[in-house]
């Protein structure tokens, strides 16, 4: 429970806070933006089953995988088009938070090995 809330306080509520931090002008804006950032999660179209309790996102879908993340940090520090690099941002901050629960499952299940959890890398 408390995991899941986390979860999505940090994919949809928290991401607000860091469109406060960008631009405390146009946070609202911006908020929008980071928002859609989660259609990064459409590669899980391409798993079976879709949606799968308690498996970790990172390393098992396309557009979480160990290929492309570094993109995403490079990109939220090196882009210089506000936009863009917002979109790095929320991207980065996505995997961050599939990351932490991905620790998070690690930690409560005590006979998984992290290989297991982290199945693609
Ligand atoms: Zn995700």
């Amino acid at each position: 429970m408390l995991q899941t809330l986390t979860h999505y306080f940090l994919h949809f509520i928290f991401i607000g806070a860091i469109a406060y931090w960008y631009d405390k002008t146009n946070w609202k804006k911006y908020w929008l933006i980071l928002l859609a950032t989660m259609l990064v999660d459409v590669d899980h179209l391409l798993a079976t089953p879709i949606f799968q309790p308690g498996r970790c996102s990172i390393g098992f879908h396309v557009l979480h995988s160990e290929y492309v993340i570094p993109l995403y940090f490079l990109g939220a520090i090196f882009i210089r088009h506000k936009i863009i690099r917002l979109v790095m941002i929320g991207l980065a901050f996505h995997m961050i938070t599939d990351f932490i629960d991905c620790l998070w499952m690690l930690s409560k299940c005590e006979t998984c090995s992290a290989a297991e959890i982290f199945q693609g890398l």
